[in-house]
């Protein structure tokens, strides 16, 4: 199995996990779930961080002891989570920009203001 291979078997494993806290796997499904968590320190700890999430998002909710989250909070939290990393990413994506142009910028602008000191 190829690095690469493992990755996609990986996500493949986070979608189970999810699937599986939503109580949406068969008996089948959650044994072979439980049987890679057992072999795999990654998905098992992907897993405990999804189910500290949806605590926080019950308890956010006013339902602390809820025993699965209701499906609109999950969606509004994970929206809220991607709309704040695209925001995070958007301000990146902008600030390298700037870096990029700012060399050509200042030049140019140094051009401009050389310029007006020699017609002055
Ligand atoms: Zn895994």
């Amino acid at each position: 199995m190829t690095g690469g291979g493992a990755d996609t078997a990986h996500e493949q494993w986070l979608v189970q996990i999810d699937a599986e806290l939503d109580g949406e796997l068969s008996l089948v499904e959650r044994a072979a779930l439980a049987k890679h968590l057992a072999t795999c320190a990654r998905c098992a700890g992907a897993r405990a961080s999804q189910l500290e999430v949806r605590v926080a998002l019950a308890r956010s909710a006013g339902n602390p002891h809820a025993f699965v989250v209701p499906r609109p909070s999950i969606r509004a939290g994970t929206l809220a989570v991607w709309v704040t990393i695209a925001l995070a990413t958007g301000l990146i994506a902008g600030w390298a920009a700037n870096r990029r142009w700012g060399g050509p910028g200042a030049g140019s602008t140094l051009e401009e203001s050389r310029g007006i000191i020699v017609v002055q």
